[in-house]
């Protein structure tokens, strides 16, 4: 198995780091209740995907 020669110093180990942080994901309006929603999810708050109703919502 390959070893690292050296220890990662606190400096290289965080300049590595400095690319990891997660992005925000980007959100879209509902067609239909115009709540924020993932793009390509199902809305939440409504059940429509695709501005037609896929799952049975209790409210409609
Ligand atoms: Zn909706």
């Amino acid at each position: 198995m390959a070893v690292p020669k050296k220890k990662t110093s606190k400096s290289v180990r965080n300049m590595r780091r400095s690319h990891h942080a997660l992005k925000s994901t980007g959100s879209v309006e509902c067609s239909n209740c115009g709540e924020p929603v993932l793009p390509h999810h199902i809305c939440a708050a409504c059940g429509h995907y695709d501005r037609r109703s896929v799952i049975k919502s209790k409210t409609a």
